[in-house]
Protein backbone atom coordinates (compact mmCIF):
# COMPACT_ATOMS: atom_id res chain seq x y z
CA UNK A 1 0.00 0.00 0.00
CA UNK A 2 1.30 3.75 -0.60
CA UNK A 3 0.72 5.90 2.15
CA UNK A 4 0.96 10.01 0.88
CA UNK A 5 3.80 12.21 1.65
CA UNK A 6 0.89 13.64 4.05
CA UNK A 7 1.62 17.43 5.42
CA UNK A 8 -1.74 18.70 5.83
CA UNK A 9 -2.34 21.05 8.58
CA UNK A 10 -5.15 19.32 10.33
CA UNK A 11 -6.96 17.23 10.17
CA UNK A 12 -3.53 15.57 10.15
CA UNK A 13 -1.32 12.47 9.49
CA UNK A 14 -1.59 9.89 12.61
CA UNK A 15 0.65 6.99 13.14
CA UNK A 16 0.69 3.89 10.41
CA UNK A 17 1.15 1.55 13.54
CA UNK A 18 -2.12 3.69 15.50
CA UNK A 19 -4.17 3.59 12.36
CA UNK A 20 -3.19 -1.07 11.26
CA UNK A 21 -3.77 -1.51 15.25
CA UNK A 22 -7.09 0.50 15.13
CA UNK A 23 -8.58 -1.63 11.61
CA UNK A 24 -6.91 -4.77 13.70
CA UNK A 25 -9.65 -4.56 16.53
CA UNK A 26 -12.09 -2.84 15.06
CA UNK A 27 -14.72 -5.08 15.60
CA UNK A 28 -13.25 -6.74 18.84
CA UNK A 29 -12.27 -4.84 21.04
CA UNK A 30 -10.37 -6.19 23.97
CA UNK A 31 -12.06 -9.38 23.42
CA UNK A 32 -15.77 -8.63 23.40
CA UNK A 33 -17.08 -9.35 20.04
CA UNK A 34 -17.55 -5.67 19.84
CA UNK A 35 -16.60 -2.32 18.31
CA UNK A 36 -15.16 0.14 20.68
CA UNK A 37 -17.78 2.41 19.30
CA UNK A 38 -20.74 -0.14 20.08
CA UNK A 39 -19.95 -0.78 23.77
CA UNK A 40 -21.48 1.65 26.90
CA UNK A 41 -18.85 4.25 27.90
CA UNK A 42 -19.80 2.81 31.60
CA UNK A 43 -18.54 -0.71 30.76
CA UNK A 44 -15.33 -2.07 32.71
CA UNK A 45 -13.21 -2.67 29.17
CA UNK A 46 -14.02 1.66 28.33
CA UNK A 47 -13.25 2.36 32.09
CA UNK A 48 -9.99 0.56 31.84
CA UNK A 49 -9.49 2.67 28.64
CA UNK A 50 -10.25 6.18 30.30
CA UNK A 51 -8.26 5.83 33.13
CA UNK A 52 -5.50 4.36 30.91
CA UNK A 53 -5.64 7.62 28.73
CA UNK A 54 -6.00 10.04 31.20
CA UNK A 55 -3.05 8.32 32.76
CA UNK A 56 -0.57 8.06 30.01
CA UNK A 57 -1.16 11.73 29.47
CA UNK A 58 -0.32 12.35 32.61
CA UNK A 59 2.88 10.43 32.61
CA UNK A 60 4.13 11.69 28.87
CA UNK A 61 3.38 15.56 29.65
CA UNK A 62 4.68 14.77 33.49
CA UNK A 63 1.55 16.49 34.95
CA UNK A 64 1.42 17.20 38.13
CA UNK A 65 -0.89 15.68 41.15
CA UNK A 66 -3.16 18.92 41.59
CA UNK A 67 -4.28 19.16 37.75
CA UNK A 68 -7.04 17.19 35.82
CA UNK A 69 -7.07 15.43 32.18
CA UNK A 70 -10.50 15.99 30.83
CA UNK A 71 -11.68 14.88 27.10
CA UNK A 72 -14.48 17.98 25.42
CA UNK A 73 -15.99 18.40 22.61
CA UNK A 74 -16.67 21.35 20.71
CA UNK A 75 -13.13 21.43 19.10
CA UNK A 76 -10.50 24.36 19.59
CA UNK A 77 -13.21 26.73 18.95
CA UNK A 78 -15.86 25.83 21.74
CA UNK A 79 -12.67 26.36 24.18
CA UNK A 80 -12.11 30.04 22.94
CA UNK A 81 -15.60 30.39 24.32
CA UNK A 82 -14.90 28.19 27.69
CA UNK A 83 -12.43 29.20 28.70
CA UNK A 84 -13.39 33.24 28.71
CA UNK A 85 -16.95 31.98 30.49
CA UNK A 86 -15.52 30.25 32.78
CA UNK A 87 -12.78 32.51 33.96
CA UNK A 88 -13.23 35.95 33.16
CA UNK A 89 -14.30 36.63 36.42
CA UNK A 90 -12.34 39.88 36.98
CA UNK A 91 -12.76 43.13 34.69
CA UNK A 92 -10.92 41.57 31.67
CA UNK A 93 -9.15 38.88 30.41
CA UNK A 94 -5.76 39.59 28.36
CA UNK A 95 -5.00 38.51 24.68
CA UNK A 96 -2.22 37.47 22.90
CA UNK A 97 -2.68 38.07 19.03
CA UNK A 98 -0.09 36.21 17.35
CA UNK A 99 -2.58 34.96 14.30
CA UNK A 100 -5.69 34.19 13.10
CA UNK A 101 -6.63 31.75 16.28
CA UNK A 102 -5.73 34.14 19.01
CA UNK A 103 -7.90 36.56 17.38
CA UNK A 104 -10.44 34.18 16.79
CA UNK A 105 -10.02 33.42 21.11
CA UNK A 106 -10.53 37.18 21.82
CA UNK A 107 -13.30 38.15 19.90
CA UNK A 108 -15.58 34.80 21.31
CA UNK A 109 -14.41 36.22 24.69
CA UNK A 110 -16.09 39.68 24.32
CA UNK A 111 -19.04 37.66 23.64
CA UNK A 112 -19.38 37.51 27.61
CA UNK A 113 -17.05 40.08 29.24
CA UNK A 114 -14.13 42.51 28.45
CA UNK A 115 -10.94 41.18 26.72
CA UNK A 116 -8.27 43.44 25.25
CA UNK A 117 -4.69 42.81 23.55
CA UNK A 118 -1.92 42.79 25.39
CA UNK A 119 0.79 42.11 22.85
CA UNK A 120 0.56 41.88 19.32
CA UNK A 121 2.26 40.90 15.91
CA UNK A 122 -0.03 41.85 13.67
CA UNK A 123 2.58 44.64 12.79
CA UNK A 124 4.50 42.00 10.43
CA UNK A 125 1.75 39.67 9.11
CA UNK A 126 2.47 37.73 12.17
CA UNK A 127 6.10 36.89 11.69
CA UNK A 128 7.16 36.71 15.06
CA UNK A 129 6.15 35.80 18.73
CA UNK A 130 5.85 39.43 20.46
CA UNK A 131 8.16 39.56 23.73
CA UNK A 132 6.75 42.20 24.86
CA UNK A 133 3.27 41.45 27.26
CA UNK A 134 1.66 44.15 28.56
CA UNK A 135 -0.98 43.04 31.52
CA UNK A 136 -3.29 45.59 33.08
CA UNK A 137 -4.41 45.73 36.43
CA UNK A 138 -7.73 43.38 37.07
CA UNK A 139 -6.55 40.51 34.86
CA UNK A 140 -8.31 37.79 34.89
CA UNK A 141 -5.65 35.30 32.41
CA UNK A 142 -3.53 35.84 29.93
CA UNK A 143 -4.34 33.70 26.72
CA UNK A 144 -1.73 32.15 24.63
CA UNK A 145 -0.94 30.32 21.57
CA UNK A 146 1.57 27.89 21.97
CA UNK A 147 1.44 27.57 17.69
CA UNK A 148 0.30 29.79 15.54
CA UNK A 149 -0.86 26.97 12.42
CA UNK A 150 -1.42 29.57 10.08
CA UNK A 151 1.62 31.55 10.20
CA UNK A 152 4.06 29.17 11.22
CA UNK A 153 5.49 30.79 14.45
CA UNK A 154 5.45 28.77 18.08
CA UNK A 155 7.05 30.36 21.46
CA UNK A 156 10.33 29.09 21.90
CA UNK A 157 10.12 29.59 25.80
CA UNK A 158 6.90 31.03 27.20
CA UNK A 159 7.01 34.12 29.35
CA UNK A 160 6.38 34.71 33.05
CA UNK A 161 3.31 35.81 34.15
CA UNK A 162 1.68 36.88 37.64
CA UNK A 163 -1.76 36.41 36.35
CA UNK A 164 -3.05 32.74 35.63
CA UNK A 165 -1.94 31.82 32.06
CA UNK A 166 -4.64 29.74 29.54
CA UNK A 167 -2.77 28.48 26.44
CA UNK A 168 -4.03 26.92 23.21
CA UNK A 169 -1.95 24.09 22.49
CA UNK A 170 -3.93 22.70 19.73
CA UNK A 171 -1.37 22.29 16.84
CA UNK A 172 1.94 21.61 19.14
CA UNK A 173 0.76 19.18 22.18
CA UNK A 174 2.99 16.41 22.79
CA UNK A 175 5.57 18.10 20.24
CA UNK A 176 8.40 19.23 22.84
CA UNK A 177 8.58 18.81 26.60
CA UNK A 178 6.57 21.62 28.05
CA UNK A 179 6.38 22.35 31.83
CA UNK A 180 2.73 21.98 32.83
CA UNK A 181 3.33 23.96 36.03
CA UNK A 182 3.35 26.99 34.21
CA UNK A 183 -0.19 26.58 32.92
CA UNK A 184 -3.27 27.16 34.94
CA UNK A 185 -5.37 25.48 31.84
CA UNK A 186 -4.18 23.97 28.69
CA UNK A 187 -6.31 23.00 25.72
CA UNK A 188 -5.66 21.12 22.43
CA UNK A 189 -7.70 20.04 19.99
CA UNK A 190 -7.19 16.12 18.86
CA UNK A 191 -6.72 16.59 15.38
CA UNK A 192 -3.75 18.09 14.54
CA UNK A 193 -1.31 15.76 16.73
CA UNK A 194 -3.43 13.44 18.64
CA UNK A 195 -5.97 12.08 16.90
CA UNK A 196 -9.52 12.68 14.75
CA UNK A 197 -11.49 15.41 15.31
CA UNK A 198 -14.06 15.18 18.19
CA UNK A 199 -12.49 15.72 21.27
CA UNK A 200 -10.13 18.79 22.62
CA UNK A 201 -7.63 17.71 25.21
CA UNK A 202 -7.85 20.18 28.47
CA UNK A 203 -5.32 19.59 31.25
CA UNK A 204 -6.22 22.27 34.12
CA UNK A 205 -5.25 22.71 37.93
CA UNK A 206 -7.87 21.84 39.91
CA UNK A 207 -7.92 24.74 42.19
CA UNK A 208 -8.24 26.52 39.01
CA UNK A 209 -11.08 24.85 37.86
CA UNK A 210 -12.45 25.69 41.66
CA UNK A 211 -12.08 29.75 40.98
CA UNK A 212 -14.80 29.30 38.05
CA UNK A 213 -17.55 31.34 37.20
CA UNK A 214 -20.32 29.15 38.81
CA UNK A 215 -23.80 30.81 36.55
CA UNK A 216 -23.28 28.64 33.48
CA UNK A 217 -24.73 25.85 31.47
CA UNK A 218 -23.62 22.54 32.94
CA UNK A 219 -22.04 21.47 29.82
CA UNK A 220 -20.09 24.54 30.08
CA UNK A 221 -18.45 24.45 32.75
CA UNK A 222 -15.22 22.86 33.47
CA UNK A 223 -16.42 21.81 36.84
CA UNK A 224 -18.99 19.00 35.31
CA UNK A 225 -15.65 17.69 33.44
CA UNK A 226 -13.49 17.57 37.01
CA UNK A 227 -16.22 16.22 38.84
CA UNK A 228 -17.39 13.57 36.85
CA UNK A 229 -13.91 12.25 35.20
CA UNK A 230 -15.00 13.49 31.88
CA UNK A 231 -18.16 11.06 31.97
CA UNK A 232 -21.15 13.69 33.05
CA UNK A 233 -22.52 12.22 29.38
CA UNK A 234 -21.32 10.23 26.77
CA UNK A 235 -17.67 11.37 25.93
CA UNK A 236 -16.29 10.73 22.07
CA UNK A 237 -15.53 7.41 22.88
CA UNK A 238 -13.24 6.94 19.24
CA UNK A 239 -11.59 9.90 19.63
CA UNK A 240 -10.13 9.12 23.26
CA UNK A 241 -9.52 5.39 21.96
CA UNK A 242 -7.22 6.63 19.30
CA UNK A 243 -5.76 9.46 21.24
CA UNK A 244 -4.92 6.49 23.75
CA UNK A 245 -3.55 4.79 21.01
CA UNK A 246 -1.16 7.77 19.72
CA UNK A 247 0.50 8.13 23.77
CA UNK A 248 1.53 4.70 23.41
CA UNK A 249 2.65 5.07 20.05
CA UNK A 250 4.33 8.54 21.55
CA UNK A 251 5.83 6.59 24.40
CA UNK A 252 7.44 3.55 22.42
CA UNK A 253 9.06 6.17 20.46
CA UNK A 254 11.35 7.18 23.52
CA UNK A 255 8.42 9.83 24.69
CA UNK A 256 8.25 13.26 24.59
CA UNK A 257 12.03 14.16 24.46
CA UNK A 258 12.79 11.84 21.88
CA UNK A 259 9.77 12.90 19.54
CA UNK A 260 10.90 16.54 19.86
CA UNK A 261 14.29 15.47 18.96
CA UNK A 262 12.78 14.03 15.54
CA UNK A 263 10.86 16.86 14.96
CA UNK A 264 13.47 19.50 15.34
CA UNK A 265 15.52 16.67 12.91
CA UNK A 266 12.89 16.88 10.65
CA UNK A 267 11.83 20.48 10.19
CA UNK A 268 15.17 21.13 9.71
CA UNK A 269 15.73 19.42 6.55
CA UNK A 270 13.18 22.00 5.07
CA UNK A 271 14.06 25.25 6.95
CA UNK A 272 17.58 24.49 5.52
CA UNK A 273 16.43 24.01 1.96
CA UNK A 274 15.11 27.24 2.65
CA UNK A 275 17.90 29.10 4.35
CA UNK A 276 20.16 27.75 1.56
CA UNK A 277 17.95 28.53 -1.65
CA UNK A 278 19.57 31.95 -1.86
CA UNK A 279 16.21 33.65 -1.63
CA UNK A 280 14.39 31.30 -4.12
CA UNK A 281 12.10 30.15 -1.19
CA UNK A 282 11.26 33.10 1.38
CA UNK A 283 10.52 31.63 4.97
CA UNK A 284 7.72 33.56 6.43
CA UNK A 285 8.61 33.12 10.37
CA UNK A 286 11.57 35.07 11.67
CA UNK A 287 14.29 32.49 12.55
CA UNK A 288 14.17 32.67 16.21
CA UNK A 289 10.20 32.37 15.98
CA UNK A 290 9.92 29.19 14.11
CA UNK A 291 7.48 26.49 14.04
CA UNK A 292 8.48 23.25 14.23
CA UNK A 293 4.82 22.05 13.39
CA UNK A 294 3.96 24.32 10.28
CA UNK A 295 7.06 25.62 8.21
CA UNK A 296 5.87 28.37 5.93
CA UNK A 297 6.80 30.02 2.82
CA UNK A 298 6.29 32.22 -0.49
CA UNK A 299 8.02 32.10 -3.98
CA UNK A 300 8.37 34.43 -6.06
CA UNK A 301 4.88 35.02 -6.91
CA UNK A 302 1.46 33.54 -6.32
CA UNK A 303 1.25 31.31 -9.82
CA UNK A 304 4.73 29.98 -8.80
CA UNK A 305 3.69 29.02 -5.63
CA UNK A 306 0.37 27.16 -7.86
CA UNK A 307 2.55 25.57 -9.36
CA UNK A 308 4.60 24.63 -6.91
CA UNK A 309 2.17 23.01 -5.26
CA UNK A 310 0.64 21.37 -8.27
CA UNK A 311 3.77 19.63 -9.50
CA UNK A 312 4.19 18.94 -5.47
CA UNK A 313 0.87 16.84 -5.93
CA UNK A 314 2.25 15.19 -9.08
CA UNK A 315 4.91 14.04 -6.63
CA UNK A 316 3.02 12.63 -4.02
CA UNK A 317 3.06 15.66 -1.80
CA UNK A 318 -0.55 15.95 0.22
CA UNK A 319 -1.15 19.60 1.69
CA UNK A 320 1.71 21.80 1.28
CA UNK A 321 -0.44 25.17 -0.25
CA UNK A 322 -0.31 27.56 2.74
CA UNK A 323 -4.32 28.61 4.76
CA UNK A 324 -6.61 30.19 2.79
CA UNK A 325 -6.20 33.04 4.53
CA UNK A 326 -2.57 33.55 3.96
CA UNK A 327 -1.68 31.78 0.74
CA UNK A 328 1.69 30.50 0.35
CA UNK A 329 2.86 27.28 1.16
CA UNK A 330 2.93 25.01 4.26
CA UNK A 331 4.53 21.99 5.25
CA UNK A 332 3.10 20.73 8.50
CA UNK A 333 5.35 18.19 10.24
CA UNK A 334 3.45 17.14 13.01
CA UNK A 335 4.54 13.67 15.26
CA UNK A 336 3.57 11.60 12.97
CA UNK A 337 5.03 12.54 9.75
CA UNK A 338 7.92 10.65 8.94
CA UNK A 339 11.16 11.90 8.74
CA UNK A 340 11.08 9.84 5.51
CA UNK A 341 8.41 12.31 4.12
CA UNK A 342 10.13 15.68 5.32
CA UNK A 343 13.65 14.42 3.06
CA UNK A 344 11.40 13.66 0.21
CA UNK A 345 9.99 17.53 0.34
CA UNK A 346 13.55 18.79 1.12
CA UNK A 347 14.51 16.78 -2.38
CA UNK A 348 11.68 17.61 -4.47
CA UNK A 349 11.77 21.66 -3.00
CA UNK A 350 15.81 21.19 -4.03
CA UNK A 351 14.76 20.15 -7.75
CA UNK A 352 11.69 22.33 -7.93
CA UNK A 353 14.33 25.46 -7.41
CA UNK A 354 16.82 23.84 -9.50
CA UNK A 355 14.38 23.80 -12.53
CA UNK A 356 12.39 26.78 -11.98
CA UNK A 357 15.17 29.71 -11.16
C1 LIG B 1 -6.93 24.00 14.43
C2 LIG B 1 -6.79 24.96 15.55
C3 LIG B 1 -7.90 25.43 16.29
C4 LIG B 1 -9.33 25.10 15.92
O1 LIG B 1 -9.70 23.85 16.22
P1 LIG B 1 -11.19 23.29 15.90
O2 LIG B 1 -11.13 21.97 16.56
O3 LIG B 1 -11.33 23.24 14.42
O4 LIG B 1 -12.16 24.21 16.54
C5 LIG B 1 -7.68 26.26 17.35
N1 LIG B 1 -6.43 26.65 17.68
C6 LIG B 1 -5.34 26.26 16.98
C7 LIG B 1 -3.99 26.71 17.39
C8 LIG B 1 -5.49 25.40 15.89
O5 LIG B 1 -4.41 25.00 15.20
Amino acid sequence: MKRAYNFNAGPSALPLEVLQEAQAEFLNFADTGMSIIEMSHRSKEYDALHAETKALMKELMEIPDDYEVMFIQGGGSLQFFMTAANFNTKKHAAYVNTGVWSKKAMAEAKVYGEAYEAASSADKNHSYIPQEINILPETSFVHLTSNNTIYGTEYQTFPEFDVPVICDMSSDILSRKVDVSKFDLIYAGAQKNLAPAGVVVVIAKKAFIETANTNLPTMLKYKTFLDNDSLYNTPPVFCIYMINKTLKWIKAQGGVEAIAKNNQAKAKLIYDVIDNSNGFYKGHAEPGSRSLMNITFNLATPEMEKDFVAKGKAAGFVGIGGHRLVGGCRASTYNAVPMEACAALAEFMKEYQKANQ
